[in-house]
């Protein structure tokens, strides 16, 4: 970001020190905006010049220090160029094209410019009375993202929360819900202490969110059982419908996951949807990021049988590359979503007016901020061509990474790629198998030290491999060219560390 520019020329305080709020109208407070606003427009459009460049690490060696909190304030112009050089010291470049840690997407610009403008508006996202805007765009969005990926918008009610695992709570709690009504229980009255166990089935897939998810509803950890029948995760499918047989007469919650962080993978959506149908039971989806697969038509039959889903948990932020935080459920019976979130108080819209209007009685916030807009935004803007364009972009950017690891002789292709994770280690012979995982683990710190590129490592297939994830729209082949070059090159500086110590 090299020297902070945020300079603007502040006319606040004129009346007292730099400090003081400035007036509420007139020019000074004109004045005030314009300089705030300018100087961090100026410093934006500067970093994210710099993203695709500059170290993806945080740079500054240090934590920040302790502060008192200060009696007299700076003044706006002042502490915006003190965060602008706490950023450029201490932020991580994740909104880049360098960063392959976790699954994490970037934000477009017309998302981010949509989310300064969703902040200028400050709108009360509860009601339509709190803002029309906030609400008719919120269930706009939810339908055109069903469309995107050739779900029925009219069959799902779409809730914004601030993230996957946000939407599965959201998803689970219907479930939970239905699995009551089930018992004859209103679990949103009386809570479950009278019931007999729900049980989740689940592969091993299952993301870490929907088991602390069951912590939070009360359902309990404990409650999942997963089978899986191989080192990677796959749904044991005889083993399940076997526990479902043992299982009959007990509400049951199939929790299937669309894409699973280590390599991408499925759940058979369509074989999960017969288990529903026979046994009479809930489905739960989990497609984070693996719900965008359906917006590509290379990717989308993996996703197939989506559409059977009672709810499913998605994010936003992530493959739709609009910024934190954002994600969304999408829930087939709209009843149980009001019957378990309802809130109510006689200065409140009422809770069985209009659910739609009103997404406070239909998720677990009460305020919250209008995520509609920068979702509006990047779909207007780019439409259904734009997303899908970038979706196989980086489905053949995840195949190019793989055919990098595929040719380099001390690297080693832990899994194929199915989605846009690819699941690599650094395996040079001469070396006992055994040392892998150390030395793997090792370079994994290694890469984040270095931070030209940043990529996370896992335990996957029972070997310690990283898992780059491609889902920012800004990465082209120079980008995972480079990161197969650092691995390899720390690899390589790994090795010889080692050897000298055992020479020495
Ligand atoms: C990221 C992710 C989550 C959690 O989403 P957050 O947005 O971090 O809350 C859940 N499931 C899967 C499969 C994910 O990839």
């Amino acid at each position: 970001m090299g020297e902070s520019k945020a300079t603007g020329e502040s006319k606040e305080g004129v009346d007292g020190h730099a400090g003081a709020i400035p007036p509420g109208r007139g020019d000074a407070c004109d004045a005030a905006f314009g300089a705030a606003l300018g100087a961090i427009k100026d410093a934006a459009l500067e970093y994210l010049r710099g993203l695709g460049t500059q170290a993806v690490s945080a740079r500054g060696g240090d934590r920040l220090p302790e502060r008192p909190l200060p009696l007299e304030g700076a003044g706006a112009d002042a502490a915006l160029r003190e965060l602008v050089g706490l950023s450029e010291q201490r932020s991580v470049a994740s909104a880049g094209p360098r960063y392959f840690h976790y699954v994490v997407g970037g934000a477009t610009p017309a998302a981010l410019a949509a989310d300064w403008w969703t902040s200028s508006l400050d709108q009360l996202a509860s009601s339509a009375s709190g803002s029309p805007l906030a609400v008719e765009l919120e269930v706009l969005v939810t339908k055109w993202l069903a469309e995107l990926v050739h779900l029925d918008p009219d069959a799902y009610t779409g809730v914004l929360v601030t993230g996957a695992t946000a939407a599965n709570f959201v998803g689970l709690a219907a479930a939970r819900q239905w699995a009551g009504e089930r018992r004859g229980v209103d679990v949103a009255e009386e809570g479950l202490a009278g019931l007999p166990p729900i049980r989740v089935l689940t592969s091993g897939f299952v993301h870490a969110s929907v088991v602390k998810s069951l912590a939070m509803l009360g359902l309990g950890r404990a409650s999942m059982e997963r089978f899986s029948r191989d080192n990677r995760g796959t749904l044991d499918v005889a083993a399940m419908e076997e526990r479902l047989q043992e299982l009959r007469g007990v509400p049951v919650i199939l929790v299937g996951t669309a894409g699973e962080v280590n390599a991408g993978r499925f759940d058979p959506l369509q074989e999960l949807a017969r288990l529903k149908d026979e046994h009479g039971a809930w489905l739960h989806v989990d497609a984070a990021f693996g719900l965008f697969a359906r917006a590509a038509p290379s990717a989308g039959p993996l996703a197939a049988g989506l559409e059977a889903a009672d709810s499913i948990a998605s994010d936003a932020h992530k493959w739709l590359n609009v910024p934190y935080d954002c994600g969304f459920a999408f829930v087939a019976q709209r009843a149980l979503l009001a019957k378990s979130f309802r809130l109510v108080a006689d200065y409140l819209p009422p809770a069985d007016g209009q659910p739609q209007r009103v997404p406070a009685n239909l998720g677990p916030e009460s305020s919250r901020r209008a995520r509609a807009l920068p979702i509006f935004a990047t779909l207007a803007a780019y439409g259904r061509q734009g997303i899908e364009t970038m979706v196989e972009g980086h489905l053949a950017l995840a195949r190019h990474l793989a055919d990098l690891v595929r040719d380099a002789p001390d690297l080693d292709l832990v899994d194929e790629p199915c989605l846009n994770i690819v699941p690599f280690r650094f395996a040079p012979r001469g070396i006992r198998k055994r040392d892998w995982d150390a030395l793997n683990q090792e370079i994994g710190r290694e890469v984040l030290r270095d931070g030209r590129v940043h990529v996370g490592t896992t335990r996957y297939r029972s070997v310690v491999c990283f898992r780059p994830a491609i889902a920012n729209w800004r990465m082209e082949r120079q980008d995972v060219e480079l990161l197969v070059r650092v691995i390899r090159e720390l690899g390589g500086a790994a090795l010889d560390r080692g050897r000298s110590a055992e020479e020495g």
